[in-house]
């Protein structure tokens, strides 16, 4: 029975294998007819998009709820509206990006001749999303793609259940399916994709599987834009309000219940202000509350319990803040950890990144001892939060510190400005998208030169026959 089995998943597998090489070779020969680069087709799919969005709002809400809890402001400032941006700055800007640009050039070439940087979309790409903010982190990429006349395979994140499967279903629906397919599944169907041959590919996920999709691309030399995690910390000087930096970190750590890779994950000093925001921000009772985001699925509510569990083995003391953990709504109360110590090593917390609604908090001396432990307890974040009215201090932490984005004196709205380039570094992640870097990202840059043949006059210099040897400068 147990070889039946096998061979029957091997048969299984064998299937999927097919059935992915076909979606992929089918798009290919899309691409390969060219109406994707067409500036029509790219605008008409991105005006469809946009319907998809605004049409569906509400079955997209709603299928959020069932996913995270997520309330339908939430939903709509974090996941559609910052969607609905991207594409209407595509459209703005896509005349603008598609014009070529006309390098300074030397007299290595003459006024006849045509100097050149042309974008080039990749051709072939595949974008795998990630299930916190399912939504953004699939159709954000998407307008990159689709604006940069690519045909494209989007990978819909498997845990994030209600959302994937809507979006596998409107995304035919509203684009043309000779140029986006939507493949549903999840690790099965993620390696029967790797194993083929994209011409870019873009992941949204953990640093773990980012090294398994670098391998997988390093196999065509494929290029890869990969939007990883890691921590993200907050370094609280004494020159701020602590209530406001409190307030300010609160949300950006509670908003989707911590969910967010660039929650904030740790801050000194402001217990008192960081419960009171809480409460303010959720009605006394973020258990009781709408606007409070529960944990995608049941295996990382245990993760993250624990996570927990095992940092308070070694040290530190929990305070939960509104109602106890409840596996059956999967509800984490917004948690502060103090007097967890400073080893990674040692202290789980402190080496992990959280991707719920704890935060531990250190105390620390001074600005050094908060870039030291920064550096050592890596990876790079793909975040940094320095709190401090002394830009000095701030300009100390850009410099000192290798991390994606620095988000001084507040949370997540760097994410808000289209044009800031949105990526990390090292082991949070490789490239960057969102507003005109999203463009850049999903093209490539083509050097064209195209020189005037009526005659040689001028390049007799480079002919050694002609003008003598050059034996020096
Ligand atoms: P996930 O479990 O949804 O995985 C992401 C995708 O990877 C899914 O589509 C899944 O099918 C695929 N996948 C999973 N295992 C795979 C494997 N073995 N081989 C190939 N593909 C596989 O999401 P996640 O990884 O839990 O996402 C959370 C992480 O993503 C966090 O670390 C977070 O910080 C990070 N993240 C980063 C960004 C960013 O923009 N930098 C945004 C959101 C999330």
């Amino acid at each position: 029975k147990k070889e039946y089995t096998k061979s029957n998943s091997f048969g299984k597998q064998i299937q999927l294998q097919k059935k992915i090489a076909d979606i992929v070779s089918a798009l290919r020969k899309n691409y390969d007819a060219g109406f994707t680069r067409e500036k029509e087709f790219r605008i008409k799919q991105l005006y469809a998009m946009y319907d998809l969005i605004t049409k569906e709002e509400a079955a997209i809400a709603n299928a959020l709820k069932l996913d995270l809890h997520k309330s339908t402001s939430q939903s709509i400032v974090m996941e559609l509206g910052i969607v609905a941006n991207g594409i209407v700055d595509m459209v703005e800007r896509l005349d603008d990006y598609m014009t070529h640009e006309y390098p300074a050039t030397n007299p290595a070439v003459f006024l006849a001749d045509t100097a050149q940087v042309r974008r080039q979309p990749h051709g072939v790409v595949l974008i795998i999303g990630a299930w916190n903010y399912p939504v953004q982190l699939t159709l954000l990429p998407l307008i990159g793609a689709i604006g940069g006349g690519n045909a494209a395979v989007v990978k819909v994140s498997e845990i994030s259940v209600h959302t994937s499967a809507l979006l596998a279903k409107l995304i035919p629906k509203y684009l043309d399916s000779k140029a986006v397919q939507v493949v549903e599944g999840a690790v099965p169907e993620s390696t029967a994709l790797l194993k083929q041959k994209f011409d870019f590919i873009c992941y949204t996920g953990n640093t773990q599987v980012g090294r398994i999709v670098m391998q997988a691309a390093a196999k065509n030399l494929t290029p890869v834009l990969l939007e990883l995690g890691g921590k993200c910390p907050v370094i609280v000087d004494d020159t701020v309000d602590p209530k406001i930096a409190a307030t300010r970190v609160a949300w950006g750590k509670t908003i989707n219940a911590g969910q967010t890779c660039i929650a904030p994950d740790y801050a000194k000093e402001f217990v008192k202000h960081y419960k009171e925001a809480v409460s303010t921000l959720f009605e006394g009772d973020p258990g009781k509350s709408d606007h409070f985001c529960h944990i995608v699925s049941e295996n990382h509510f245990n993760r993250l319990n624990k996570l927990v569990q095992d940092q308070l083995k070694v040290s530190g003391t929990v305070e939960e803040l509104g109602g106890t953990w409840d596996k059956n709504t999967l509800y984490v109360p917004p948690t502060i950890l103090t007097g967890v110590g400073k080893d990674p090593k040692t202290n789980p917390i402190m080496s992990q990144e959280l991707f719920g609604p704890i935060i531990p908090i250190i105390e620390i001396e001074s600005v050094d001892e908060a870039i030291e432990l920064v550096n050592k307890f890596g990876p790079t974040p793909l975040s940094i939060h320095p709190f401090s009215k002394n830009r000095k201090t701030i300009e100390k932490i850009i410099s000192k510190v290798n991390a994606g984005h620095v988000m001084a004196n507040d949370c997540l709205m760097n994410a808000a400005i289209e044009d800031l380039p949105f990526g990390g570094v090292g082991e949070s992640g490789m490239g960057s998208y969102h507003g005109k870097h999203s463009y850049y990202a999903f093209t490539r840059p083509q050097a064209v030169l195209i020189r005037d043949i009526s005659h040689d006059l001028g390049n007799l210099v480079r002919y050694p026959q002609v003008s003598g040897n050059h034996n020096s400068l």
